[in-house]
């Protein structure tokens, strides 16, 4: 068997600062765990711009095509905020997402004991949450036509958007939602708004269908996704996975990970369909930007890209022991009181650096071997 392959495009700001401690991770699994990538590393973003005139080159695209897994640090900065929208840095990112067919967005929303209190909810409301929104991410209203801003003919104008899902769209995202399941708690609740809307009239059947056919042993609930936000904030642990469209899961996700305290901590993967060896293309990255004022100083909080690594392992590697042993690790270290600044809050004991939170997690690897 040939070593999985990753593409690591650590991009702008503190990209590349919190890319070098999944660098450590990923070291360790192949000396302690015989677990070794075939890593390859490039530029994504305004660093690409920079060295090629372009936030991502064909060769960069193609690379990003042929591995296992292509893991992201964040691109952006003020240094490129004139620049033309053609060639800005986000357009790299999003061209990857485009290409690859990446359409289902998996934002896990898991709250660890030793940041309840970072939540703006009550400890005992967010205790032990560990919920996985996975969201469409390629149609929907945001790319339905028509689309456009025109004249309404009475002296005024008006603004047009389309919500569109075929039953192929819904069919795969729920699919993956369902499988997702399967490796988790086994229940999904499908959001939309079917009251209202037709697009959510057939996303709720085509997901029932789909249930029915093909996963009648994972427990499946629907909800209006407005009740569904409510829930979200009153009851939080009633979910597992919950699959929704791509506004819905938009706002759902982002109130979600909010449930959970600091943007540092966050994870994220995007997936499309599975390639000849069964592996899904597959992208991780921490849900944070590049944090312009904080980079270069050491201070990044490094998990978030470090939890985007756990959830390769355990969706594109099928290594969901390896992806425990790395989430316990973080856990560990978090329990033990260190914190990067960012999750000071009002305590205000001192912080580690990037590099010492990178170190300490990979130690509390070997401590739980
Ligand atoms: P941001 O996520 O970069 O930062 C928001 C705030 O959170 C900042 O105060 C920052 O210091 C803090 N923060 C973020 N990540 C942190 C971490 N790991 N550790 C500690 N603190 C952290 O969002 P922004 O400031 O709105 O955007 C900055 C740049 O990043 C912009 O150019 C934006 O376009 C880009 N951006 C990129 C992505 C991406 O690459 N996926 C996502 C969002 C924003």
């Amino acid at each position: 068997m040939p070593n999985p392959s990753l593409l690591i495009l650590p991009g702008d700001g503190i990209g590349p600062e919190v890319m070098a401690e999944v660098r450590k991770v990923i070291d360790w699994f192949s000396s302690s765990r015989g677990l070794t990538f075939d890593v390859a590393e490039d530029l994504v973003g305004g660093i690409a711009y920079d060295t090629h005139g372009t936030p991502l080159t064909d060769e960069t695209m193609a690379l990003a095509q042929s591995v296992d897994a292509v893991l992201l640090g964040a691109v952006g900065g003020p240094k490129y905020d004139e620049l033309d929208f053609s060639v800005k840095p986000e357009r790299g990112l999003l061209r990857l997402r485009k290409e690859m067919d990446l359409f289902a967005n998996l934002r896990p929303a898991q709250c660890f004991d030793a940041l309840a209190d970072f939540s703006s909810l009550k400890r005992e409301v967010i205790a032990g949450l560990d919920i996985m929104i996975v969201r469409e991410l390629t149609s929907g209203i945001y790319f339905g036509e028509p689309r456009g801003i025109t004249d309404d003919n009475e002296g005024g104008r008006v603004g047009v958007n389309t919500q569109r899902y075929t039953t192929r769209e819904i069919r795969r995202v729920a699919r993956a939602a369902f499988d997702l399941a399967r490796k988790r708690s086994n229940r999904v609740c499908s959001m939309e708004k079917a009251n209202v809307m037709e697009s959510g009239v057939l996303w709720r059947e085509e997901v029932q269908k789909l249930h029915d056919e093909d996963y009648s042993d994972v427990e499946l609930s629907h909800m209006y996704a407005d009740a569904g936000a409510m829930q979200l904030v009153r009851a939080p642990n009633q979910f597992d996975v919950i699959v929704t469209d791509n506004l819905f899961g938009d706002l759902l996700s982002d109130a979600a990970a909010m449930l959970t305290g600091s943007l540092g901590m966050l994870p994220s993967a995007s997936l499309g369909a599975p390639m000849e060896n069964g592996r899904p293309k597959a992208l991780y990255e921490p849900v944070h930007g590049s944090a312009p004022d904080i980079a270069g100083s050491g201070k990044a909080n490094p998990i978030a890209c470090i939890l985007s690594f756990a959830m390769a392992l355990r969706y594109s590697f099928d290594r969901g022991e390896d992806a425990d042993l790395l989430e316990g690790a973080v856990e560990d270290v978090l329990a033990n009181g260190l914190r990067t600044a960012d999750l000071l809050g009002e305590q205000g004991t001192s912080s580690v650096s990037t590099s010492e939170m990178g170190d300490a997690i990979v130690a509390a690897m070997d401590a739980r071997r």
